[in-house]
């Protein structure tokens, strides 16, 4: 009631009070009207609380988000209100680390769940028998592993969601989705097994003319199932039945701000941290 009144006083004024709030009473402000939100997002303070977000190997939230490639897909004040939370969203403990993917505060002890695991978006398509369009609004982070060669950034999403936003959705239940995988897997073991007898069989007619000295028949052979030359290549196994192996490190999406604490009506780091933790030992 007392908020709404606020919208009547003149617009410095309102400007004067508001610049007294600080992130939380701003969240609940933007809560009242379509009014009080659109002058909420208008708040400069957003981005400057934004820029001040620092990790302990001093990068800031936006550095990480920019080598992700996904600085865009959050809004500011969603990440500043983000990083003011300190409690985990599966148990309420206090959780340094933001899951990026899912963009919520989750502590060290659940970060080992299902929930929070990621994998590379292309096992993420094998697995789920899906197309890379139809990962229907999920976030694909662009991580540069350290420990490979290559500079092409791995594509990485939550497997939890590409599963349930994607997988179930288009199969319509987890049952639906289940049945689907194992007559697709059924079906890809057939084949593969087919394939593979048929090449072993195409090699060794070739070795046995070539054996013989018929080296022409020997370079006629072709496979049964596609009616060319033996290529150089055994059939690939199919993507399917490729049990992802590889483990992706869950810290790679992961976010560890520094404490930030509301000093009057201004954000700060929280200069206590060292403090806090000597006190504790
Ligand atoms: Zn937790």
């Amino acid at each position: 009631m007392a908020l709404s009144r606020l919208a009547t006083i003149p617009l410095e004024l309102q400007e004067m009070a508001s610049s007294e709030l600080d992130p939380f009473d701003l969240l609940s402000l933007s809560h009242v009207s379509a009014y009080w939100r659109a002058f909420v997002l208008n708040d400069k303070r957003w981005a400057e609380w934004f820029s001040i977000i620092t990790n302990t190997s001093d990068e800031t939230l936006e550095e990480v988000l920019t080598r992700l490639n996904v600085l865009d897909m959050f809004p500011k004040r969603t990440l500043v209100y983000r990083c003011l939370l300190e409690s985990c969203t599966v148990c309420g403990a206090y959780a340094q680390q933001l899951f990026i993917p899912h963009m919520k505060r989750v502590c060290d002890k659940c970060l080992p769940g299902d929930e929070f695991s990621i994998m590379p978006l292309s096992a993420a398509l094998a697995k789920y028998d899906l197309r890379e369009r139809e990962l229907y609004g999920l976030l694909t982070l662009e991580s540069v592993d350290p420990k490979r060669n290559s500079k092409r950034p791995m594509k990485l999403v939550s497997e939890a969601q590409a599963k349930k936003r994607s997988a179930v959705r288009k199969y319509g239940t987890e049952a639906l989705l289940t049945a689907h995988l194992e007559c697709k897997k059924t079906a890809a073991r057939s084949t593969y097994t087919a394939r593979s007898e048929d090449y072993r069989n195409a090699v060794s007619t070739r070795t046995a003319l070539q054996e013989k000295g018929n080296l022409e028949a020997a370079e006629a052979v072709v496979l049964g199932h596609t009616g060319r030359k033996i290529p150089k290549a055994f059939p690939a196994y199919p993507p399917i039945l490729l049990q992802s192996t590889r483990t992706v490190d869950r810290g790679a999406a992961c976010f560890a701000s520094l404490p930030l604490l509301v000093v009057g009506n201004t954000i700060v780091v929280d200069p206590c941290e060292d403090d806090d933790d000597e006190d504790e030992e």
